[in-house]
């Protein structure tokens, strides 16, 4: 399978990852939603508390301001009056001000303002007080306060017509500050992120610890069906406590177990059955024997004016090779079994070997009125193999293309380059078809098993010849040609 890098592969293949992320991911979620919502709520609550307690002072500022004419000494100019209603309004704001005064004078009027410190009448927002001049009551509204010294602050700001017996139409403007409001927002929105932080990391670490338990014994089992499936039969897991990973580490040994016996049983069978076919055939060899001599010797006293007994005589004596080729295939075979097929190794001028070879084969081609044809490099090639080994494979393909070729020419082709030697015989016979390509190396298996052989093939000879070509470190395969096929047999080459 493709493996991934990067995040998005870890993603992939760590269960734990995934969990702690998706955990940390949800917390973050829903930490940031319910923090969100309650900082809201909380804000929304100050500030419609302030806006209660800005109304409410609004309203008992605009009954003094009526009420100040009253009480001032009857000389007072009206510049002095409206200054001493602002400090007097401005004492109720406490220190530092809760908020700040302005008594703006009906414009053209001609009568003077008047504010507290650090605040002008420009600071008076134009929509709120066309507003209040308009609906003559008291309203309020959202808006930054500029103050004197250049700083700006959100606040609210809540205007009302107020008339000064004796000097004239007044607006009203008490301007609080949203700052406390906004600092508590701020302490509020830090708490919570604080406590958000703290939840995330420990419920990833939760998540980390409670998964590294689960995960651990699991990728342990992984690890141990992995060295099993190499070949570690003994692999097994340790089995600690009662829990459902101590039952999965039970179950997995189990098995493992089992599939030990199993596998035992199999090579104790598969072993038994390679000894009896080794000893059945080595058992024959010695009656064979004796057979082949007294067929000899019939053979000798047969009258040669007895055609039918001359016929029975040589058929006995083909089939009495066969089966002698068959024994030592079997042999063979049951020596690959073992393992105890060994090389004997020499250096072998391969183009020198195809010539001997070809030398035997040249009666059968010749019986079979088929052309042999064979291209070889100008140069010699070399390689180290067991010669006798090579010999039996490309003495068989040559016989299976004599066999199978129909009579048309068959091509023996010597290739030496680069890290192999290639042999490979080609012929322009029936072919085989695509599903019987790698069935054509089992042992025993016929294309058409009703096809009489001529040249008394033993059925194992492909399965010995690929056998062969892989204990020199190379290869048999097949290929399709049109028509017929094309058998080839890789060597590697000497360095
Ligand atoms: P045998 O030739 O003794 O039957 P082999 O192992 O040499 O055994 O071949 C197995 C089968 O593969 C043959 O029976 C035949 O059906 C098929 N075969 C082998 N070589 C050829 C070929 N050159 N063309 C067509 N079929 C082939």
């Amino acid at each position: 399978m493709e493996q991934r890098s990067g995040l998005v592969g870890y993603w992939r293949r760590s269960l734990q990852f995934r969990t702690v992320a998706i955990t940390v991911l949800v917390t973050v979620a829903v930490v940031g939603v319910s923090g969100g919502v309650l900082v809201q709520r909380v804000v929304d609550e100050l500030e419609s508390a302030r806006v209660r307690s800005a109304m409410a002072e609004a309203a008992a500022g605009r009954s003094i301001a009526r009420a100040a004419a009253q009480g001032s000494s009857a000389d007072a100019t009206s510049e002095e009056v409206v200054t001493g209603l602002v400090e007097e309004l401005s004492l109720r704001a406490g220190k530092p001000p809760a908020f700040e005064v302005v008594l703006a004078p009906e414009p053209g009027s001609g009568n003077p303002a008047a504010s507290t410190n650090l605040i002008g009448p420009e600071a008076i927002p134009p929509e709120l007080a066309g507003e209040v001049a308009a609906t003559g009551s008291q309203l309020w509204l959202y808006a930054p306060i500029e103050y004197s010294d250049g700083r700006v602050q959100d606040g609210i700001i809540v205007g009302a017509p107020v008339t000064i017996r004796g000097i004239g139409r007044y607006q009203l403007y008490h301007m609080f500050s949203l700052e406390s409001v906004q600092r508590t927002a701020g302490i509020v929105t830090s708490a919570i992120v604080a406590v958000g932080v703290v939840l995330v990391l420990a419920l990833g670490l939760l998540a980390y610890f409670a998964t590294r338990r689960l995960v651990r014994p699991v990728q342990r089992v992984a690890q141990a069906a992995d060295a099993l499936a190499a070949g570690e039969l003994d692999s097994r897991l340790t089995v600690r406590g009662e829990d459902d990973l101590a039952k999965l580490a039970s179950a997995f040994n189990t098995m493992a177990q089992s599939l030990a016996d199993k596998i035992e049983a199999l090579e104790v069978l598969s072993d038994t059955q390679r000894r009896f076919v080794s000893d059945v055939s080595h058992e024959l060899r010695t009656p064979l024997t004796t057979i082949r001599m007294a067929s000899d010797v019939a053979t000798e006293r047969i009258d040669p004016s007895a055609a039918d007994a001359q016929r029975a005589s040589a058929l006995l004596s083909r089939e009495i090779d066969r089966f002698d080729r068959l024994l030592s295939d079997l042999l063979e075979v049951s020596r690959f079994d073992a393992g105890a097929a060994v090389l004997e190794t020499e250096e072998t001028d391969l183009g020198i070997l195809l010539e001997e070879v070809v030398g035997q084969i040249g009666p059968v081609a010749a019986e079979k009125q088929t052309p042999l044809e064979v291209v070889q490099p100008e140069r010699p090639c070399l390689v180290d193999c067991d010669p006798r080994r090579v010999k039996r494979v490309v003495r068989n393909l040559l016989v299976n293309a004599l066999e199978y070729g129909g009579g048309r020419t068959v091509t023996l082709m010597l290739e030496c380059r680069g890290a192999d030697a290639r042999i490979s015989v080609r012929d322009r016979g029936v072919g085989i078809s695509v599903d019987a390509q790698e069935r054509v190396f089992e042992r025993f298996w016929r294309a058409d098993p009703s096809r009489a052989r001529t040249l008394g093939g033993t059925g194992l000879g492909l399965a010995i010849s690929r056998e062969d070509a892989r204990l020199h470190g190379g290869d048999l395969t097949l290929e399709s040609a049109d028509p017929g096929c094309s058998f080839t047999l890789s060597l590697p080459v000497r360095d």
